[in-house]
């Protein structure tokens, strides 16, 4: 199949998140499958021509945005594993500082900038005579192509077999913008109603993906169910109720290649499945950078995390005098709310010796701390997917975790009658809650027999994009074939 994708971010050329490592890592892992894949992303300032090869396609492409024609240039390149990737440059609207907006708000333009980029995809095609089977879009800024394909374009020739997949990152951001952004994307008022691209008087580009694609998916099975409840739908759980028989379900991979001990060159020491026991020098190397008591028999817990109310820092921290109490040691890294840092940095005075807290955005220490603790603390409010547990089980680290989105369809409660299970998880969004399961956590970690078996199962658990991959192939192809959800 021809697979178009389209997002705002894609690594390695840009990411600020979980939705750049999907796009980047997906297209590579559906090409091993035998796929022709296109991904489009706006060209930004930090993607530099020359060092990325890029080389032109189109110059000039005149796109329509509201009543003006704007013209962009279209640049590509090609990855060594075949997989194609289109720039839609247009310096006025792109080439800025930052993706979507400066730290205190969003850039006013959001609306032309992402109508304009997903027209670009659209009229690409064309330019090109590109008959997609499949387009992928992600998030709200492409969330309009599916409402595209099924207005505007709905008569051309070119798309008539194309399908439309719209994969929902995180249904928090949703592109929400006044009732005159919609002359600006060209569709036209008769789609401006409840049931389509209005949202609570604003247009909802993010409401364009979940009306009018063919499929919905999201990055977990679970986020797909509790994103159709009240408490986690955003305002948008009944519309995707009402789309229920086209929402699934498709948990990330995380690139094998980029985490693991056993290749990674920047942990103390290396280590894989058979060599787990070498983990412990990587423990006591951190123990000892944190100006922590060296010693295996201490627990070491880590926090990687933005710090916001969504990754449940505040029943985090109102477990952590009683974590010191049970004699756990713990490092935090992460950046957020400055209500966060401000209690941590006291609980990191209150424990000093104990608690090593660095409110800073480092890759280099991340692996340092997945490496070097035995337990990872993950206790979201909600996770779509989330990225830090799947890196920790890799890395052989305990993830204890609230049942909730991705954490939930990948962490099983480790029983030691049977010796199957991968970590620890709890229901309750509660300190109470969180602080039992690190005492489970506890309890089998003084167990040697039991907690080297825990360690192997994390370490053989298999999260890697081949099996999500699979799974986007096959929901392509019933698509393009138009088989409904058994
Ligand atoms: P989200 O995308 O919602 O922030 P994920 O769990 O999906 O959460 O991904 C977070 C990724 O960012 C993980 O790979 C984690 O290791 C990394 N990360 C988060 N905070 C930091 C930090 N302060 N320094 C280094 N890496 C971080």
């Amino acid at each position: 199949m021809l697979i178009v994708s389209a997002a705002s971010e894609v690594s390695p050329f840009a990411k600020t998140g979980g939705l750049g490592d999907v796009t980047g890592s997906l297209p590579l892992a559906l090409r091993k499958l035998g796929h022709q894949i296109l991904t489009f992303l706006p060209r930004y300032r930090t993607i530099d021509i020359k060092k990325n090869r890029l080389s032109i396609v189109i110059d000039p492409l005149e796109i329509p945005l509201g009543k003006e024609k704007l013209t962009a240039r279209i640049y590509n390149a090609r990855h060594p594993s075949g997989a194609e990737f289109y720039f839609v440059d247009q310096p006025d609207l792109f080439l800025r500082d930052e993706f979507y907006g400066t730290a205190s708000s969003d850039y006013p333009d959001n609306d032309r900038r992402f109508a304009f980029f997903q027209r670009a995809v659209l009229e690409t095609l064309r330019a090109l005579s590109l008959k997609p089977d499949i387009l992928h879009c992600h998030d709200w800024q492409t969330g309009l192509i599916p409402a595209y394909l099924k207005t505007r374009y709905a008569k051309d020739a070119l798309f008539k077999k194309t399908r439309t997949v719209f994969t929902v990152h995180n249904l928090a951001y949703q592109g929400n913008f006044p009732p005159d952004s919609l002359p600006l994307t060209g569709i036209g008022w008769e789609e401006y109603k409840m049931e389509k691209l209005e949202f609570y008087g604003k247009v909802s580009f993010m409401k364009g993906g979940l009306v009018y694609a063919d499929a919905v998916t999201t990055v977990s099975e679970r986020y797909s169910r509790e994103i159709q409840t009240e408490e986690f739908g955003c305002g948008m759980d009944k519309v995707l109720a009402h789309r229920q028989d086209s929402v699934y379900g498709i948990i990330n991979g995380l690139d094998y290649e980029e985490w693991g001990p056993e290749t990674d060159k920047d942990i103390a020491q290396s280590y894989g499945v058979e060599s787990a026991a070498k983990k412990k020098i990587n423990k006591a190397a951190l123990q000892k950078s944190e100006d922590f008591t060296v010693d295996p028999a201490i627990p070491l817990f880590g926090v990687i995390s933005r710090l916001i109310d969504q990754k449940g820092i505040d029943i985090l921290v109102a477990s952590l005098d009683a974590l010191a109490a049970l004699g756990g040691q713990l490092v935090v890294l992460g950046t957020g709310d400055e209500k966060y840092h401000h209690v941590l940095r006291e609980l990191g005075r209150r424990h000093r010796g104990r608690f090593g807290i660095h409110i800073v955005f480092d890759a280099a220490r991340a692996k340092h701390i997945y490496a070097g603790c035995d337990f990872m603390l993950v206790p979201s409010y909600y996770e779509p997917c989330g990225l830090a547990h799947l890196v920790a089980l890799r890395y052989g680290t305990i993830p204890v975790v609230r049942a909730t989105g991705g954490l939930a369809d990948t962490v099983e409660e480790f029983n030691p009658e049977t010796g199957k299970g991968n970590g620890f998880r709890f229901e309750a969004y509660k300190s109470e809650a969180l602080l039992q399961a690190i005492e489970r956590g506890l309890a089998v970690f003084k167990d040697k027999k039991d907690w080297n078996a825990l360690v192997h199962n994390a370490m053989t658990c298999d999260f890697s994009w081949d099996a999500s991959a699979k799974r986007y192939s096959d929901l392509f192809e019933k698509i393009s074939q138009g088989v409904k959800k058994s």
